[in-house]
């Protein structure tokens, strides 16, 4: 992550230099106008001087001008920044993705990569666009207004000082209160859907069987929860601001009184009186954003850490790619070997226990078993997908584990019990991309899976490109497996309840196709119709 962040001020030093200037400037512009207003009144107004006032008047405005025209650039240069910031990181962690242990996808969820991708990276955006950058102008912006009214009075910095401390307090209480008020309202809202999408869903079933006063009752629950979280939402939000103007109120009756009675209190003038009230009401935005700014970089930090940790996950061993490579090239045929496997997935309950098993090259075996056996799993491990715990699962004498993903395609061929798409065209879901496949092996393996009919039906063929996937059946998505299993021709096919959807005619015919083609090949196949199996068929219990 460091590394990253190094590239990325290298790449945009003229972007963060200009932000910084820009930063610079909206803080002093923040701070003219009140100055102009204090010399205006007190060297030309309070004598009876206006014959520069139109001076005056065009400087205020132009000053004002200014001020958008600078918050804008900054917004723009800042939100450019983000985005670049974002990219960047994104396509590292892409990179890294493509580079991960295989074990990795299988072992963490989808939702927890998307998560990373996601929110973590826009946690760090955050951190330097609307944490650190926007904390530092407006720390600037009040440092800045204190500096000015010391300036040209002491004791009206005092107070200033005073009234930030107590604004900054209040907000801070506010905002920690608010924070719990909106999460518990954020459970309760979720309930509140939840509830809703399942009476939804269930309206049929609930109607059938006279449970509508049931479903309501527990929805009206949910309503009553609801309506008193957000009350508190509510309440908070507007004690809120009423309470902050009244401390400015005080604050300006304070500096009134002070300054009454002919500048002869503390020697505050009319013009000071006049920047002091202008100064107050500058002063709040910034306060109430720091709190915001502070919480925005206490997430980016937790951002920064996930985001690292995923940049520092290990990576394919090359090494060990390498010798599993020349093993693997000399051999021909694949014998398996499970010896003494025992697996488990979240360390406490086996789903293998102490499993032996010798599959000699060529042979074909189904594996048997009830629901939830681990059938599946033990396909898994084969492909070395995930590691035993204890014991070895070796593909002529390699534990399959160690075998890199580019000699896998050529030697394992895997039909899932649901197949995923991939974006891209028709050939892209059987090639996954790999160009070294040609059109012809593609055709040819849609032709022995009873594909290519349905194939050439479609807009543009090979080449249509996939949107949701609707364009296959469940039927024709488990042929789309077996065609992007077999394409490569690979030693060892694995096959997990590989005609589940397919009716009787297509499962012979497919049947038939995969023993033509992978005459010689080891198979190990997973199923519950017996009628799948033939004599040649060894069986082996889970
Ligand atoms: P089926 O015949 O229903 O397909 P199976 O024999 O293939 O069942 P597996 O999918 O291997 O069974 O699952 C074996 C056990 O491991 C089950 O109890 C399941 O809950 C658990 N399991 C499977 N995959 C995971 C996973 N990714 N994380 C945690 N537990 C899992
Ligand atoms: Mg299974």
């Amino acid at each position: 992550m460091k590394k990253v962040l190094k590239e990325f001020c290298k790449e945009n030093t003229f972007m963060l230099m200009s932000l910084f200037i820009l930063a610079f400037l909206v803080v002093a512009v923040t701070l003219l106008p009140p100055q102009i207003l204090r010399i205006l009144i007190d060297t030309r107004l309070s004598v009876g001087n206006s014959d520069d006032l139109p001076l005056f008047a065009a400087g205020y405005l132009v000053i004002l001008i200014m001020s958008g025209a600078l918050e804008f650039l900054k917004g723009v240069v800042l939100t450019g920044l983000g985005q670049r910031l974002i990219r960047k990181i994104r396509s590292r962690m892409y990179h890294k993705a493509t580079k991960l242990r295989e074990c990795y996808y299988t072992e963490h969820g989808t939702g927890e990569m998307v998560a990373h991708f996601t929110s973590d990276v826009e946690s760090v955006n955050a951190l330097f666009t609307d944490g650190l950058i926007s904390m530092f102008i407006d720390a600037m912006k009040i440092v800045g207004i204190l500096i000015s009214v010391w300036f040209f009075h002491a004791g009206l910095l005092l107070l200033l000082l005073l009234l930030v401390l107590l604004i900054a307090g209040i907000t801070r209480i506010f905002q920690v209160n608010m924070k719990k008020a909106q999460k518990a309202n954020l459970v309760e809202l979720g309930g509140l859907s939840n509830s809703l999408s399942e009476s939804i869903e269930n309206l049929q079933i609930i109607r059938l069987f006279h449970k509508e006063r049931y479903m309501e009752e527990s929805y009206e629950q949910h309503l009553a929860r609801n309506y008193d979280t957000k009350k508190k939402v509510n309440l908070l939000d507007s004690i809120y601001a009423p309470i902050i103007q009244l401390l400015r109120a005080t604050a300006v009756t304070v500096i009134i009184l002070l300054c009454a009675r002919n500048n002869t209190v503390m020697g505050i003038t009319a013009g000071m009186l006049a920047a002091s009230i202008e100064f107050l009401g500058n002063l709040i935005i910034p306060i109430e954003a720091l709190g915001m700014e502070f919480q925005k970089i206490q997430q980016g930090i937790v951002g920064i850490h996930r985001v690292s940790e995923f940049l520092d996950l290990a990576e394919e061993e090359k090494d060990d790619a390498l010798k599993a490579e020349s093993i693997l090239a000399h051999l021909d045929g694949a014998e398996i070997r499970i010896d003494k496997v025992i697996f488990s997935y979240d360390g406490e309950h086996n789903v293998l226990h102490d499993l032996s098993l010798f599959i000699p090259a060529g042979d074909n075996v189904t594996l048997i078993g009830r629901t939830g056996a681990g059938k599946s799993t033990l396909m898994k491990l084969i492909l070395g997908l995930y590691s035993p715990i204890k014991g070895m699962i070796t593909l002529n004498g390699v534990p399959t584990d160690l075998i890199p993903p580019s000699q896998k395609r050529k030697l394992f061929g895997y039909v899932e019990q649901t197949f995923h798409f991939i974006p891209g065209t028709v050939e892209d879901q059987i090639t996954l991309g790999d160009t070294n496949i040609t059109r012809e092996q593609v055709s040819k393996v849609c032709e022995a899976c009873g594909l290519k009919e349905a194939i050439l039906r479609l807009p543009d063929g090979y080449d249509t490109v996939i949107t949701d996937g609707f364009e296959f059946s469940f039927g024709q998505r488990q042929l789309l497996s077996i065609a992007r299993a077999t394409v490569m021709n690979p030693r060892v096919l694995l096959l997990d309840e590989m005609t589940a959807n397919l009716d009787s005619a297509t499962e012979q015919a497919v049947l038939y196709t995969l023993k033509e083609a992978c005459k010689n090949r080891t198979i190990i196949s997973i199923s519950h119709k017996l009628g799948e199996l033939d004599a040649q068929t060894r069986i082996v219990q889970i």
